[in-house]
């Protein structure tokens, strides 16, 4: 096989060589940053940069930065914190989240989207006005279409109406500015591996309304809102990852071009192929299209064996690929659900890449017209 193109960051990036090379160095020493001797202080020392680090990409002082596992530990504390204590008033939840938001909770609504992948307002303001709602939550960016959405305008309506707004934006760090301030965001999840960071590491940025959701309980570790020994060696690499995507914001926008580039060969290759929330505003490393006649499985499977590494959209645990959810809730049906691909490019894409995934993708496409002329 040859070398693999990957082009599938909104899974998980490749980790950053400086990220790697900070966290070998760290690993090198017992480091628990509640231990009062020297390497303890040290430990906390390195912990309490990495959170400064978090504060600046988002906009919330550091004391409400909470590290912890990822953002599905994130997306769960805080909607089964309220599903818990507001257990008879609405949760609502946009009908693209991530499954670690759509399956938390114990009960919930779902807001729908426009055919671009956008929040309908006007249906979340009814559904706000017809019952007493604690929480809404909508993630900042869609991890399978890379659609924005326009979260002022939701937190705006949800504050109106007396609900909190938690927002998923794992997707959306170091793509976009993120400022929990100005986007009205009460709680916020971030995870480091979608940034070129470690797996299994992220945080929650608790907001201004004063409540601190926590699901571990235990030690006294992050002021209580997250018992369990800090994974030191996690939260460095988190924090340079972040200091490195603060600083590439602009030149990422860049990976727009080679986006657009691969969208408009795809549209040469193939007249038919609708790519998903095109028309919305979108990151610039995503995109998520169907053609017709082209089973998603079959395609990421010849795609594999030709070196190129890309996904259906939602990379699901058991490895199987179900017809993307986020679609379905944009109007599609089955068949365009079901001949999804997605493309996530990143801070290692070269053009090069995709000069290799058309020429691929082109060969996918002669044998799918063969069979069904
Ligand atoms: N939310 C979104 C939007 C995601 O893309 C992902 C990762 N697929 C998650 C949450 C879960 O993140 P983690 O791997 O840190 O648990």
């Amino acid at each position: 096989m040859s070398t693999t193109i990957y082009m599938d960051y909104n899974a998980t990036a490749p980790m950053r060589p400086e990220v790697r090379a900070l966290m070998m160095e760290v690993m090198g020493a017992p480091r628990n940053a509640s231990s009062v001797h020297a390497l303890g202080r040290e430990a906390r020392a390195m912990v309490e940069h990495a959170r400064s680090t978090i504060s600046r990409l988002t906009g919330a002082p550091p004391e409400q930065v909470v590290f912890n596992s990822g953002a599905t530990e994130a997306n769960n504390t805080v909607l089964n914190h309220f599903a818990q204590h507001a257990p008879n008033e609405r949760i609502l939840l946009s009908s693209i989240e991530h499954p670690s938001v759509l399956d938390s909770p114990s009960h919930a609504d779902h807001i729908p989207v426009t055919p671009e992948g956008l929040i309908d307002l006007n249906a979340l303001e009814k559904l706000l006005q017809d019952k007493k709602t604690a929480l809404v939550s909508v993630m900042l960016v869609n991890n399978e279409t890379g659609v924005i959405q326009p979260l002022r305008d939701i937190s705006a309506l949800a504050h109106k109406y007396g609900a909190l707004v938690h927002c998923d934006g794992v997707q959306a760090a170091g793509r976009i500015p993120i400022n929990i301030n100005t986007l009205g965001i009460d709680f916020l999840t971030l995870s480091a591996h979608k940034i070129g960071g470690p797996q299994g590491v992220g945080a929650l940025i608790l907001g201004l309304c004063g409540i601190t959701p926590t699901l571990l309980h235990g030690g006294g570790q992050e002021k209580k809102a997250r018992a369990g020994t800090e994974n030191v060696t996690g939260i460095v690499g988190f924090g340079k990852a972040c200091e490195i995507a603060i600083a590439e914001m602009t030149k990422y926008q860049n990976l727009e071009t080679l986006r657009d580039q691969l969208e408009d060969r795809l549209r040469s290759i193939e007249g038919d192929i609708e790519i998903h929330g095109e028309h919305a505003p979108r990151v610039a490393n995503t995109s998520m299209f169907s053609l017709p006649g082209m089973r998603t499985e079959a395609a990421l499977m010849a795609l594999d064996l030709d070196g190129i590494a890309i996904s259906n959209g939602s990379a699901c645990s058991s490895g199987t690929v179900h017809p993307s959810h986020v679609l379905k809730a944009m109007g599609a049906d089955d068949t365009q659900a079901s001949s999804a691909l997605r493309i996530s490019l990143g801070w290692n894409t070269q053009p090069s890449d995709i000069e290799r995934f058309i020429e691929s993708f082109s060969k996918l496409h002669a044998r799918i017209s063969n069979r069904s002329s």
